[in-house]
């Protein structure tokens, strides 16, 4: 059994300071990553994809793919926005092709991943945003490696968020 690393917890003052975040983790992606978003409405899920895509590289504007479930940008490495809040059935993510983003060329992100946890690969990252009831712009943001892959992505981002750079 590989001892999983402790997640790592972050906190975050405004949605830029969450994009920053985004940002500061792109460098570190690589193709085929699964990055797992969890938290409420307007926890930073958003937000935080905008980080991402921006550190990718990509140009256009990022926003949630509510309706259209997925959209496509091309950066460093295509990028696979997925929000699957509205998602009915899974047979909608069959429809949708989802294996061939998931074990694709890029680089998913998945806001509310947890609404379709049995199609997720085994192995992910899970990243946490909560809201703090006392500090309106506070968000609480946690990684969670599970499997190896992430394990040192995980350790490269504490190291980064640690020494500020
Ligand atoms: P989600 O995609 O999880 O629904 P969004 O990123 O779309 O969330 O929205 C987050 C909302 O919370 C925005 O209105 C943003 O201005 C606000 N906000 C306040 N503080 C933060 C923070 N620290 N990080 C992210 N968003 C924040
Ligand atoms: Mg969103």
């Amino acid at each position: 059994i590989v001892a999983q690393r402790e997640p790592l917890m972050v906190e975050t003052f405004s949605p830029a300071g969450t994009a920053a975040l985004g940002e500061k983790l792109a460098p570190l992606l690589q193709a085929g990553d699964i990055l797992c978003l969890n938290g409420d409405l307007g926890a930073g899920k958003t937000s935080f994809s905008q980080g991402v895509a921006l550190g990718l590289g990509v140009r256009d504007h990022v926003t949630s793919p509510t309706f259209t479930l997925i959209n496509e940008y091309q950066g460093r490495l295509p990028l696979y926005h997925f929000d699957v809040y509205r998602l009915e059935v899974p047979e909608d993510m069959e429809d949708l092709g989802y294996e061939e983003y998931f074990y694709g060329s890029g680089v998913c992100l998945i806001e509310w991943a947890n609404k379709i946890e049995p199609l997720l690969p085994r192995e992910r990252l899970v990243i946490t945003l909560t809201r703090e009831e006392t500090a309106e712009d506070r968000r609480r943001i946690t990684f969670s490696p599970l499997g190896e892959r992430y394990q040192p992505l995980v350790e490269e981002l504490s190291k980064l968020v640690r020494t500020g750079n």
